[in-house]
């Protein structure tokens, strides 16, 4: 295990997980709500993301970061890659 910043509030943590244990509930959280859009709306609003932002009510910053976890990098394949 390596010692790792917090990209949701920049503290520095030790765990399996990508984010700290304050924010592992609203990480997810957003996890929950991202999922949920794409079972309801398809993946064609992920190329837009600050308009999913806004939908979704996940800040921008944290949607590009969670199109990069394992969960959705299969599903989701962003046209500016
Ligand atoms: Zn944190």
């Amino acid at each position: 295990m390596e010692f790792k910043k917090c990209p949701r509030c920049g503290n520095f943590f030790h765990s399996d997980m990508d984010v700290c244990q304050n924010c592992k509930t609203n990480e997810l959280l957003d996890m929950r709500k991202l999922k949920d859009y794409i079972e309801t709306n398809g993946t064609k609003g992920c190329s837009n993301i600050q308009q999913m932002a806004v939908d979704t009510g996940i800040n921008a910053k944290n949607l590009n970061r969670l199109f990069e976890n394992d969960e959705f990098s299969g599903i989701v394949k962003l046209d500016n890659k």
